[in-house]
């Protein structure tokens, strides 16, 4: 999943990058209304979590001007004020959720999972293709029975793949799903992750396959059980 982080607050930004990719979301931040416009509108991001204070104004335009928008983000909204009237005009504006600040940081996790199920509520938090099984929430992978350890990275990559296993998946849609703007990526940075992927699936006699496309993308494929 994909987040955006809005916070003219750089302690509190830094406090909440770590905390969302930590619990194993790609994260991007901005710093106001204008930026948090551009961003939201230059990928595809499942949530986003927005102060109302910025510093060119009242955070809650943004959940208003990205209303129309389908698919559109979970908005939570922060303030610093926990006055009915805020609650409700965030609400009403078209948040998905709000939370006074200061918050402990599992409540804000936990109010993120929910909003962005009721956004995506077809959305499968446990994945299978071939005898593999991607668990979302407790974010876990396992061949067969046995637990498959992988990086941050190599997770999101697979999980993009097996969420459109047997279709192409274009290395655009890859990497916007599983980098940030500000990420490097170096021209071989996903094939490296990818092969490295690749071998880690074979040597847990995974049956699944990833194929190159050359110039296009990649597929996941459920492979045929050995005899
Ligand atoms: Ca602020």
């Amino acid at each position: 999943m994909r987040a955006l982080i809005v916070e003219d607050e750089p302690a509190l930004m830094d406090f909440l990058c770590t905390l969302l990719t930590n619990a194993g979301l790609v994260v991007d931040r901005t710093a106001s209304i204008d930026a948090a416009l551009s961003a939201l509108r230059a990928a595809p991001f499942d949530i986003a979590v927005i102060d109302r204070r910025l510093p060119d104004g009242d955070g809650l335009s943004i959940v208003k001007a990205m209303s129309a928008q389908d698919p559109r983000p979970a908005f939570l909204l922060l303030t610093a004020r926990d006055a009915k009237a805020d609650v409700v005009e965030g609400l009403n504006g078209g948040a998905d959720d709000y939370l006074v600040k200061p918050f402990e940081p599992d409540e804000l996790l936990a109010r993120l999972r929910v909003i962005a199920r009721r956004r995506h509520p077809k959305r499968s938090l446990v994945l299978a293709a071939g005898n593999l099984t991607l668990d979302l929430e407790g974010r876990s992978a396992s061949v067969g029975k046995e637990p498959l350890e992988l990086r941050r990275r190599e997770a999101l990559i697979l999980e993009a793949l097996v969420q459109r296993a047997g279709r192409v998946v274009t290395r655009d849609v890859l990497i916007e799903a599983v980098y940030g703007f500000d990420d490097l990526i170096e021209s071989n940075t996903l094939e490296a992750q990818i092969s490295r992927l690749r071998r880690k699936l074979r040597d847990a006699g995974a049956r699944v396959e990833i194929t190159s496309l050359r110039g296009i993308g990649y597929m996941l494929r459920a492979s045929e059980a050995a005899l």
